[in-house]
């Protein structure tokens, strides 16, 4: 079984040998104070800095999901509200989110700008060039969900002052972990704001992170597979080459080749259309039996998400993702009559 899910999606095949060294060397049972623990910390976020082209003074600390990392921004980042300029069913969740721990009031008065970088649910993203036009435009802070997208492209980092992703996406492995990044002026924010009630109030998570310890029992196992799979993926900007090449083959595959096909590109205008998350849409009745099909050939396609869940199909283009099961798909579109 191949699988094109955008989240949960697939792992790199390493990971089931990095996951029996991470039991059999004890590495799950150690204590979370230790040194031994410790270290596997250290070098993740070292790793997270080399690999993905991470500024020096921006800070990385781990926690357990994308939907955490919501929340923490709203409580310990936001201290007015938060803009949401979305165009997505995540965006809109992450609004929902945050505008029940800081409810919106004036649009005028926002300190904090949210901005979904690659909406998974309908294969859009907001390119850096965008981003840095919210950079000129905003004064406040700028917080960017790239769930599915980090350790997939490569980002300015400067244009944001907060970038997080679970890694159940880009990263290849199984969901329970996310990485967060902040820049100096967000820690600053966090000091000011100085909101310290939480388990995961970013103060108390910045306080443990700089002895590489957590506020909680992590998830120990997570880690060090994070930690062995960034020694082995190639620097991001590589990793950048090679995902947009793969999209633009995929966007020109669906366009051109499958021209008699019950299928079209869900977004049509090409500066707006995801190099992580291609979206398919189909009448109802098709987007079913396809995904039917595809599965009988042992082949998951994406499910559609929100607004779009039973009208598309989406194929998720991760670095996990290999060469020969990118032909099987293709060979399998080519061939499907409804
Ligand atoms: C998957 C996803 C999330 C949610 O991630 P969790 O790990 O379930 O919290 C948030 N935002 C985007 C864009 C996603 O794709």
């Amino acid at each position: 079984m191949i699988t094109f899910y955008p989240g949960p999606s697939k792992v790199y095949p390493q990971v089931a040998q990095y996951a029996q060294e991470a039991v059999q060397q004890g590495i799950v049972s150690l204590n979370h104070r230790s040194v031994g623990f410790m270290d596997v910390v250290k070098e993740t976020i070292r790793l997270l800095h080399e690999k993905l082209a991470i500024p020096a003074d921006y800070h990385v600390a781990l926690v357990s999901s994308a939907t955490e990392c919501w929340e923490i921004v709203a409580q310990s980042l936001t201290a007015t509200t938060s803009l949401h300029p979305y165009g997505g069913a995540f965006g809109k969740k992450w609004m929902e989110y945050a505008h029940r721990i800081k409810p919106m009031i004036e649009p005028g008065l926002a300190d904090t700008l949210c901005v979904v970088q690659n909406e998974t649910s309908n294969g859009t993203q907001v390119r850096m060039d965008t981003l840095a036009g919210f950079r000129r435009d905003f004064t406040g802070l700028i917080a960017v969900d790239a769930v599915s997208s980090m350790a997939g492209l490569a980002f300015d980092w400067t244009l944001a002052d907060v970038w997080f992703a679970s890694v159940q996406k880009c990263f290849g492995l199984p969901a329970g972990l996310a990485v967060l990044v902040y820049s100096p002026d967000a820690l600053k924010r966090a000091e000011i704001i100085g909101e310290n009630d939480h388990y995961n109030s970013l103060l108390f998570i910045h306080e443990n992170f700089a002895k590489f310890q957590t506020p909680y029992t992590p998830n120990g196992l997570g880690i060090y597979l994070l930690m062995r799979v960034l020694e082995q993926v190639p620097p991001i900007t590589e990793v950048d080459a090679r995902i947009r090449q793969q999209a633009a083959d995929w966007y020109a595959f669906i366009e051109q080749e499958l021209t008699d096909s019950p299928w079209k590109l869900l977004i049509q205008d090409p500066a707006l259309r995801s190099d992580t998350v291609i979206a398919v849409a189909g009448s109802e009745a098709d987007i079913k039996a396809v995904k039917a099909a595809a599965q009988q050939a042992g082949i998951t396609l994406g499910n559609g998400y929100g607004d779009w869940k039973t009208t598309t199909f989406r194929i998720a283009n991760f670095p996990a993702i290999d060469e020969e099961e990118r032909e099987q798909l293709k060979t399998f579109l080519r061939t499907y009559r409804a």
